[in-house]
């Protein structure tokens, strides 16, 4: 996803930033914008000091490496596992934050990506499941070895914090990109809209998109096969693992994305309904109420009832196809 939007204005900051792994920006308006941005981007380092995977001090490392059976968690990231776990019991364990050891097996950003054997797969399937992780305020129970792996959720988690912390230094206009995951605070400091780009999943210049949403106040978050992946024999093998199946998902969706003023839940939700499909995912959104753009394998793109009015199809030339 990117951002269409030019804006000059003498109260705007702008910080690029490279944390939790991937590239990430802040734009914002107003008299603060720099104190409120400086602050955000020490909060989201904070965040990944708790929640890193590879990180060897994070608080998820050390539970990871954990000796014995429980663990005594910071609130902060005790309340983001209660939310995942929710997630989990929401999606049928669709999203699932247990799943370490597999996504530790896959390592799609290796510089040698390997595809594990049968075995493997089936050995860490066997210590993966939300349902064997059990909570009691800060102390979780490992009822197995598993491994957390929150990178499926901790990205939009930090887009709401930031959204907090802009809001608490009275910014009323501001874009929050980390790492795809997108956050529009209000309006453009011109009083329209932000333009936010829908990625095309099959082009790697990162500037290509299919169409643009116009929204406000509200965050943005794509889950897709071409963000992590490595091919091999012509077969793509990307970051999203379905825990079914303890390999990347096979689902008939090449991007998902999911647009709520919850970039939390947005993340979540993101990550699993590409792995439930088209027709389960879109079932899911409906019944939850939550606003959508889903890209086929057959480059059909698919956008919520109530979005269609605020999209702006771009993606005819490249052979996608948008049926209002
Ligand atoms: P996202 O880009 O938000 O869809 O998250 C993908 C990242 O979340 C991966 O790089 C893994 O760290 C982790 N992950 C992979 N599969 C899952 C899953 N089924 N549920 C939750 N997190 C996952
Ligand atoms: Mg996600």
């Amino acid at each position: 996803m990117l951002l269409l939007n030019s804006c000059q204005s003498k109260n705007e900051y702008t910080n690029n930033f490279f944390t939790m792994d991937t590239p990430m920006s802040i734009t914002a308006y107003g008299k603060n914008a720099k104190e409120g941005v400086t602050k955000s981007i020490s909060y989201i380092n904070r965040l990944d000091g708790l929640f890193s995977k590879t990180l060897n001090q994070s608080e998820i490392s050390l539970a990871n490496n954990r000796d014995g059976s429980a663990y005594v968690f910071s609130e902060t990231v005790s309340a983001l596992i209660a939310k995942s776990l929710e997630y989990s019991k929401a999606t049928d364990g669709a999203f699932d934050i247990t799943l370490g050891t597999l996504t530790n097996l896959w390592d799609t950003k290796s510089e040698t990506p390997k595809i594990p054997s049968e075995k493997d797969i089936s050995d860490a399937l066997k210590l993966t499941g939300y349902k064997n992780l059990i909570q009691d305020k800060t102390h979780v129970l490992f009822k197995n070895a598993l491994k957390l792996d929150m990178g499926g959720v901790v990205k939009g988690y930090a887009c709401d914090g930031v959204y907090e912390i802009l809001s608490d230094y009275g910014i009323k206009s501001a874009i929050v990109n980390l790492g795809g995951n997108i956050y529009v605070i209000g309006e453009k400091p011109d009083k329209t809209p932000w333009n936010v780009g829908i990625k095309d999943p099959r082009n790697d210049d990162q500037n290509a998109i299919i169409g643009y949403i116009s929204v406000k106040d509200t965050s943005i978050v794509t889950s897709g096969d071409y963000q992590r992946y490595f091919i091999k024999d012509g077969i793509r093998y990307h970051h999203i693992i379905d825990p079914k199946t303890g390999s990347p998902s096979e689902s008939d969706l090449i991007s998902a994305t999911i647009i709520s003023p919850s970039s939390t839940m947005a993340d979540a939700f993101s990550t699993a309904v590409f792995i439930m499909g088209r027709e389960k995912g879109e079932k899911f959104l409906k019944e939850n109420n939550i606003d959508y753009i889903l890209i086929t394998k057959s480059k059909e793109v698919i956008v919520s009832e109530n979005l269609k009015s605020s999209f702006t199809f771009e993606g005819k030339e490249k052979g996608y196809i948008y049926d209002k």
